[in-house]
């Protein structure tokens, strides 16, 4: 029987489609969420993804120094993510205590037995504490890949005395293949040679990745990245990439490199990315996070101009851009990071500014936003200084942002400022108009600003833009005691509930 090459072509397509149909059902993965150092001051939760089609059981450890937050932030990330074959155990935050206390070792600890990556003997020797839980992930779960992710003070190739930028794998031929997979993909994303990978074939003794492969014969690699002249979201995307590189090669058909929240996210959280780009304040991206996530209802992620310029916004219902310099941002957004955002905003996202994020949500600079129908005044003396600013609400912002503080609160309270935007209506016509929360009482005159400009101006400000919302701070109520619940109710209502 002979068949014409369009009928051939058809057959071969059904074909296709029939031998697909198993891996189609078999997608989704089953998640579960466990403890190591259950009931101790150590407990850190891990979680397994299985997916229901036969593959490499690969484990994933991060955090375990706790001054290198990317790999502990990747692997989180990653806990959201899909596989479509094999099963991934993933330890986010292996040593929270030193995490929480940023810093490399266990706090109360002295030397190397307060580092966790020094806790795993190759022979049968005692392990002390957190290292024997993780070591009982191997002897269980016997996976067939150890991947673990920590970050280095300094560039390798021109500082021998740090790893950071580089992929440090066990002696073993596939090990050795993919490091170099792995660094190719990583390297074609970074601009200046100094700052690529390295690969290096020496995992130190008493690293979970050495006791693994000489223990127990599973090949480990180790993905170093740099905390010197990078964000933690770049650092992050570059622990991603590598990762998804890794699973990709072995067969596990992860989620996309650029997933920050991936489909096994928690369902009703709101997802919230916090700008750490260039231009935030030292700290303020990582002060915001804490803030937000210590509420416990939403999801939040670090997120840099890389991410959003590769259109990661989608996976978000609200960006915040925090403290800083709002130029800057601007200028680190660059003008297609900017595109991306205003996009976000008018098909359905809610923006929230704070000081140098209200700066750039304004209509009146040339790297502005113009999400808010606001124009910023006196624009010469925007350094007019910080201080303890009486405010008082408008009936709307006591009604959204305070609904619970009493008469008297919301007649006279103070809030944080450090040159904030002055806000007046800016009269555009294609901008909603807005609608002012809270408005100064008070002021600040130094740097030879003015007296009488700042008093009755709106000091928080909100409208609608397109399908979404929009929100700017004047003052810091992250800064503020007592005030964080402001941020966390405009949050609800940049999520879309309420009016
Ligand atoms: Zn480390």
């Amino acid at each position: 029987m002979s068949f014409s090459a369009p009928t051939r072509r058809l057959i071969l397509a059904s074909l296709a489609l029939l031998a697909l149909a198993p891996s189609i059902q078999a997608q989704g993965v089953r998640s579960e969420e466990h403890f190591l150092a259950k009931g101790t001051p150590a407990q850190t939760p891990y979680r397994i993804l299985r997916s229901r089609a036969e593959g490499p059981c690969v484990l994933i450890v991060g955090g375990m120094h706790g001054n290198e937050p990317s790999g502990a932030a990747a692997a989180e990330q990653i806990t959201t993510w899909d596989i479509k074959a094999g099963t991934l155990i993933i330890v986010p935050r292996a040593n929270v205590l030193a995490l929480n206390a940023n810093q490399r070792r266990t706090p109360g600890l002295k030397g190397d037995a307060g580092d966790l990556n020094r806790a795993f003997p190759l022979q049968d020797e005692v392990r002390a504490g957190l290292a024997t839980d993780i070591w009982s992930l191997v002897t269980t779960y016997e996976p067939d890949w150890v991947i673990d992710l920590h970050e280095g003070f300094d560039f390798h190739r021109s500082n021998s005395k740090s790893v950071g930028s580089s992929v440090i794998h066990s002696n073993h031929d596939r090990a050795r293949a993919l490091a170099k997979k792995i660094i190719a993909t990583v390297d074609a994303t970074i601009d200046k040679p100094g700052q690529r990978f390295d690969r290096i074939q020496t995992q130190v003794a008493g690293s979970l990745a050495r006791a693994a492969f000489e223990a127990k014969g599973i090949p480990s690699i180790i993905i170093e990245t740099t905390t010197k002249l990078h964000v933690l979201s770049y650092r992050v995307r570059q622990h991603r990439l590598a990762v998804f590189t890794l699973l990709q090669d072995l067969g596990l058909g992860p989620s996309p490199a650029n997933t920050l929240i991936g489909p096994n996210a928690p369902k009703h959280s709101l997802r919230v990315a916090v700008f750490d780009g260039s231009g935030t304040g030292k700290n303020s991206a990582r002060h915001m996070r804490s803030i937000i996530a210590a509420d416990g209802t939403c999801v939040v992620r670090p997120i840099g101009s890389h991410d959003i310029r590769a259109g990661a916004l989608d996976q978000f219902q609200v960006i915040v851009h925090p403290g800083g310099s709002g130029s800057a941002q601007a200028k680190a957004l660059g003008e297609s990071g900017r595109a991306a955002e205003i996009q976000f905003v008018r098909q359905g996202g809610g923006y929230l500014g704070v000081c140098a994020g209200a700066y750039l949500a304004a209509c009146n600079y040339d790297w502005s936003l113009g999400l808010l129908d606001a124009k910023v005044i006196d624009r010469e003396h925007w350094r007019r200084g910080t201080g303890s600013i009486p405010v008082e609400w408008t009936p709307l912002g006591k009604k959204s942002l305070s609904p619970h503080s009493t008469a008297a609160q919301s007649l006279h309270f103070e809030i944080r400022y450090a040159n904030g935007p002055i806000f007046l209506p800016a009269q555009k016509p294609h901008l909603e108009d807005f609608e002012p929360l809270l408005i100064y009482r008070g002021e600040v005159t130094q740097n030879g600003a003015p007296s009488g400009i700042m008093p009755g101006t709106p000091a928080i400000i909100r409208s609608t833009f397109g399908k979404g919302r929009a929100m700017a701070f004047s003052p810091h109520p992250e800064k503020t005691e007592g005030h964080h619940v402001f941020l966390l109710n405009s949050l609800e209502w940049l999520g879309g509930k309420g009016n």
